[in-house]
């Protein structure tokens, strides 16, 4: 992977969560402050506004730099925990890609957001989707069926009660509603296995 595939990558994030701003939004305003659209939307705009600069370096600094911007800019809960996703993605980025290291990568990284958010698996947030996919790549899956996946385990969050962030407010009354950071993961995740094919 070099820096000009790993910007695509980033840029189709970006671009992914930029078009689904209006509905990331409209998920939070059920079971939080109706703010995830708009912090995203703010976070990936400058991201891409930062682009050329970004990747004026290496994988590692580019990943490293996104998850800077996103701390800066998302700003609420997921700011500091998708900035630290990324941030950990660069820090951890190994010399020889493979699945293997890959994985390893991805798994120190999403690790690093459930220290960040004193959270885990369960709990109705991103890391719902983040972790479950992340183990999954230690099988190899193909794409197709991690795309399915993401969706998959977004989905699974609507029946749980929420025990982290804003939403573990509302209590029971969160059941039955999407968690909106599980939905900005699936994109993001959709939006690298649907580039991965286009690279
Ligand atoms: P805020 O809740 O501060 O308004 P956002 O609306 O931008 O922030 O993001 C909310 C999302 O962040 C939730 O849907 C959830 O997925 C995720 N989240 C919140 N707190 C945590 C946490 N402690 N650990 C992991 N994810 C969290
Ligand atoms: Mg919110």
């Amino acid at each position: 992977m070099d820096t000009s595939k790993a910007r695509q990558l980033v840029e189709a994030i970006a671009r992914t969560v930029i078009a689904h701003a209006e509905e990331l939004t409209q998920l939070d305003q059920a079971i939080g402050d109706g703010d995830h659209g708009v912090n995203m939307k703010r976070g990936f705009e400058a991201v891409l506004a930062d682009l050329d600069k970004l990747a004026e370096g290496n994988v590692a600094t580019l990943l490293t730099g996104v998850g800077r911007t996103l701390v800066m800019k998302v700003g609420g809960a997921s700011g500091p925990l998708y900035g630290t996703l990324f941030m950990q993605l660069g820090k951890s980025w190994p010399a020889e890609l493979s699945a293997r290291s890959f994985h390893a990568t991805c798994r120190a990284a999403v690790e690093a957001v459930a220290v960040r958010g004193k959270s885990q698996r369960g709990q109705k947030t991103m890391l719902d989707v983040l972790l479950p996919v992340c183990d999954e790549l230690a099988k190899e899956t193909h794409r197709a069926a991690l795309r399915a996946y993401a969706a998959t385990c977004a989905q699974a969050t609507v029946p749980l009660e929420a025990t982290r962030g804003r939403a573990s407010f509302l209590k029971e009354r969160s059941i039955g509603h999407l968690d909106p950071g599980a939905r900005s993961a699936q994109l993001m995740i959709e939006a690298v296995c649907d580039s991965l094919g286009a690279l």
